[in-house]
């Protein structure tokens, strides 16, 4: 089972992020997430990445992650863009 970002992008699995407070579900594609994840230097397994995550409606921290076997439902979270990987790379030499 993909168990971590690369492997969900890998294996073409979706990924379903849920706030444990209020419930909020989003099913996003992994490769942009794991692009942010590879620049900031996080942990690359579901479970980890939740610790940098906050939910937009409520604000809590540490959403549940894990992999999801169906089509993309929400707007891509992370690195979308060659230009906003660059960008953020230079951003991060600094
Ligand atoms: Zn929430």
């Amino acid at each position: 089972m993909a168990d971590d970002l690369e492997a969900c992008v890998r294996y073409r699995f979706s990924i379903q992020i849920t706030c444990k407070s209020c419930d909020r579900t989003l099913v996003i594609d992994p490769e942009p997430l794991l692009r942010l994840a590879f620049l900031r230097r996080w942990e690359r397994f579901l479970i980890n990445a939740g610790k940098h995550m906050r939910c937009q409606r409520c604000g809590t921290k540490w959403p549940e992650i894990k992999p999801y076997d169906g089509p993309v439902r929400d707007a891509p979270i992370g690195i979308t863009t060659e230009q906003q990987f660059n960008e953020l790379k230079k951003r991060l030499r600094r």
